[in-house]
């Protein structure tokens, strides 16, 4: 038998007004883990209504800042209490391994509600603008919660993620209802549960799971629902900005990546080679932001190539409970077909595949979704397999000339999420890197996100940023208040303008033919 997940709505757990589940498969055995509560349009509405009316009518958007701060602080201290749960939960739902379960997702998940804290106690909520001589005016910036937000997030990194959409929606004051990814629902509700736990007031945080296209749609559609914060494939996301657009919704899409590793010509080549490894492999290549186009100069294409396939080769594919797996499972079924298919394409577009290229084998887990880390040479950026988002363990390695190429090469691509550049000169690495159109350029490093700095895409990766000051500026509002000084009409332009003359103008003007009402 295994656990049954509800619904967060109100502040309560809840089953799905239809009463149905669905069921979680963990991706590590193929066999269901849990059963979910199978939200559609009704409870989606529901959500939205506790959502609307605790932002109308609660406690919510009129607290100071600190006082907000104080209970994501309590979040960030009961995810920390509920580490294992939370753990064992995403390993077995999302087929995180253990050790990156551990490692990564649960202090990501802690930071973001921390970090947002902090933005929520020192923020100033007004800022003084110039002061206006004449007519003379106090002028000021007021940030305000934008009101109801939904976040729709992805298969991939459903903790984080889920933290990455309530954090900065409640910190700034609004209300929020997050919509998981059916794949991966367990850890989005627990984490809803954590808030009412935590004592944020009812309404504030909602959790609905159910598909995409009954939820998510009604989520989307609603017009009581002020803004969406979307992550996952560009495909959707253009479907979430027509959705929006019904009542001109706020958009942040966080969608598809291509990024480009560049190792220039002048490297520590085992430093270089973990570090590639790292950027695509990490979490099977089911990053938004991974490494999957190594492009290296020729002087040294052969050797990286000959050595990250050594590497590649020492890597351990297996259950994602094991301490000793390097990768874990590919999140599903269909998601294991779709690699499969890519690598068949890139055989086909005569690329040749140096290690992997097959599904994995891992002992007495027949049943799993596994497969080998793969290494494509003689590859074309114009290749099918060097151009869309594979999201699997499969690495394109291209050479090139000099660094002009290496740009020329690394922006050949819709997209722009992320990349990085190797180079033991750091002064050489920033110039290649300022020339680079995308988001995020580590130097020397991969997938250092960090809630306290801006992370999101140029091109078809995305509109806006999430994290950090301009992360948390998308999720309010500004107006600008203008106090008048002057304490004389007759100061003022309105005065001569369109008011009736009824004394000396200061400024007369020509006369204006015809009536005084234009339009
Ligand atoms: P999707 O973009 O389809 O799903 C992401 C989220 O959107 C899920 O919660 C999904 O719900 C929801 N959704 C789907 N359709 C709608 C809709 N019409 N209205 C509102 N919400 C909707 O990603 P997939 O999981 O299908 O993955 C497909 C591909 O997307 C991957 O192979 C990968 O290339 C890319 N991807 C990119 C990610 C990134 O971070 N950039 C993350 C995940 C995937 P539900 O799960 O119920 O369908």
């Amino acid at each position: 038998m295994f656990d049954t997940h509800q619904l967060v709505i109100g502040g309560e757990l809840t089953d799905a007004a239809s009463g149905e589940t669905f069921e979680s498969i963990d991706p590590s055995t193929g066999e269901v883990f849990a059963a979910v509560a199978r939200g559609g349009q009704e409870d989606a509405r529901r959500a939205v209504r506790a959502a609307r009316t605790a932002f109308d009518e609660g406690p919510w958007p009129k607290m100071r800042g600190r006082d907000r701060a104080g209970h994501l602080l309590k979040v960030a201290d009961l995810v920390k209490q509920n580490a294992k749960t939370l753990v064992d939960l995403e390993v077995r739902d999302a087929g995180h391994t253990v050790r990156m379960a551990a490692g990564a997702d649960v202090g990501m998940v802690i930071s973001t509600f921390r970090v947002f804290a902090e933005l929520a106690a020192r923020e100033a909520d007004e800022q003084p603008l110039p002061r206006n001589p004449a007519p003379p005016s106090h002028n000021y910036l007021r940030r305000e919660p934008l009101g109801v937000c939904v976040g729709i997030t992805p298969w991939n990194f459903p903790m984080q993620m889920a933290a990455w959409k309530i954090a900065p929606a409640i910190a700034a004051g609004n209300t929020v209802v997050v919509k998981p990814a059916s794949f991966t629902p367990t850890t989005t509700l627990e984490i809803g549960r954590l808030c009412v736990e935590a004592g944020i007031p009812e309404g504030v945080v909602n959790v609905v799971s159910g598909p995409g296209a009954a939820a998510g749609e009604e989520l989307v559609s609603s017009p009581l629902v002020d803004k969406v914060a979307f992550t996952g494939s560009t495909e959707i996301g253009r479907r979430i900005m027509q959705l929006a657009s019904s009542n001109i919704k706020k958009c942040t899409l966080e969608l598809g990546g291509k990024s480009a590793s560049v190792v220039l010509d002048d490297v520590d080549l085992d430093y270089v080679v973990d570090g590639a490894l790292w950027g695509v492999f990490f979490h099977n290549g089911q990053v938004c932001s991974a490494g999957t186009r190594l492009f290296v100069h020729r002087s040294l294409h052969d050797d990286v190539l000959a050595e990250l396939t050594k590497r590649a080769e020492t890597l351990t594919v297996g259950p994602a409970p094991h301490t000793g797996s390097d990768l874990g499972p590919i999140i599903s079924e269909s998601q294991l077909d779709s690699v499969e298919r890519y690598v068949e394409v890139g055989r086909e577009e005569g690329a040749d595949v140096l290690t992997g290229g097959e599904r994995a084998i891992v002992e007495g887990h027949d049943g799993g979704y596994y497969y080998r880390p793969t290494i494509f040479a003689g590859v074309e950026s114009s290749m099918r397999i060097a151009q869309e988002e594979i999201f699997g363990p499969v690495l394109a390695v291209i050479p090139f000339e000099d660094d002009d190429e290496a740009v020329r090469l690394a922006n050949d691509s819709i997209y722009g999420l992320a990349g990085a550049v190797w180079c033991r000169d750091v002064g050489r690495a920033v110039k290649v890197a300022e020339r680079l159109r995308t988001g995020t350029v580590w130097i020397n490093d991969y997938h250092m996100i960090n809630p306290r700095y801006p992370f999101g895409g140029y091109k078809q990766s995305g509109i806006g940023r999430e994290h950090g000051d301009l992360g948390y500026d998308e999720y309010r509002e500004v107006k600008h208040i203008h106090i008048d000084q002057s304490g004389s009409r007759e100061r003022h332009v309105w005065w001569d303008i369109t008011l009736p003359k009824r004394g000396a103008s200061r400024n007369p003007g020509p006369e204006a033919p015809g009536s005084k009402h234009a339009g």
